[in-house]
């Protein structure tokens, strides 16, 4: 295709955006893919070229360095090891590098663990984080009890809060499914909500999840993006407006059947939203 543009074959060359996917073969055990295909279904329906690139043992810091918006789902803290030990050197580097200068990203449970100063399993060593969310994460031992259910979150982050109501024009809630053993604890970083229903970071302070630069933490299983699709195009239009250097304006799809899910889990957890 790109030898098709630069013979002029083919005038008009759409934006293209690299979806980085940390470690499928290792974290992908709560359904989280399905925010990959969110976002490269809803970025391909306008029209934009999309690559899945997986980020697993076998790549390259080069190849994390491509990307334009990362997701990371959840895993068992077994490997949640595994990863830990491969993501050293100049692959940590690079997803530092990516965060820090704004690359947007979702990270769910076990990633946002990874991300943070460290996890403490329930069985085993503290596995060393990457430090580039000030949380920690621990696990009380496995005669507690796991965070399971539905989760509501209203955002708080406050630009992320503003930008999402300028996308959709309402307050931004968030619906999703927490499954976790690890509590997490934030240090210097804000919180990506406040829960509404469930139990969040800790079960305790009523926080969930972080956001750092362009960086979306979260408990939220869900998968998080096809409930929630308005955060899917806050990352396309975040990634493309940081690679194009252009305000991008995304063209509206039809998110009725996503909504409609929405209202009926809200319906049966009873929780009524300020509209
Ligand atoms: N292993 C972690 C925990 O139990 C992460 C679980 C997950 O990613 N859902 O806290």
């Amino acid at each position: 295709l790109d030898s098709c543009y630069s013979k002029g074959f083919i005038s008009y060359k759409p934006m293209e955006i690299i979806i980085g996917w940390l470690y499928p073969k290792l974290m992908s055990t709560y359904g989280d893919r399905g925010n990959v295909i969110t976002i490269q279904r809803r970025a391909q329906w306008r029209g934009y070229n999309v690559i899945v690139l997986p980020l697993d043992q076998e790549s390259t810091a080069e190849d994390i360095k491509s990307v334009d918006v990362i997701v990371g789902g959840g895993a068992q803290d077994r490997q949640q090891e595994i990863v830990m030990r491969d993501l050293q050197g100049a692959k940590a580097e690079a997803v530092r590098d990516k965060i820090e200068h704004g690359t947007p990203g979702v990270f769910t449970c076990g990633s946002p663990q990874l991300l943070g100063n460290y996890y403490e399993p329930a069985f085993g060593q503290r596995i060393e984080g990457l430090g580039i969310l000030d949380l920690v994460s621990v696990h009380p031992g496995e005669n507690t009890k796991r965070c399971i259910g539905n989760l509501v979150i209203e955002v708080t982050a406050s630009r992320l809060a503003q930008e999402l109501e300028a996308m959709a024009g309402t307050k931004p809630y968030l619906v999703g499914f927490e499954n976790h053993g690890g509590r997490t604890t934030l240090g210097k970083v804000e919180a990506l909500g406040r829960v509404v229903y469930g139990l969040g970071n800790n079960g305790e302070d009523g926080t969930e999840g972080a956001f750092y630069q362009n960086a979306i933490a979260t408990y939220s299983h869900g998968p998080l993006l096809p409930k929630n699709p308005i955060v899917a195009d806050w990352l396309i239009q975040t990634a493309l407006k940081l690679k194009y250097q252009q305000e991008i304006k995304l063209s509206p799809l039809e998110d009725t059947l996503a909504m409609q899910g929405r209202e009926a889990i809200l319906k049966r957890l009873k929780v009524n939203l300020p509209s």
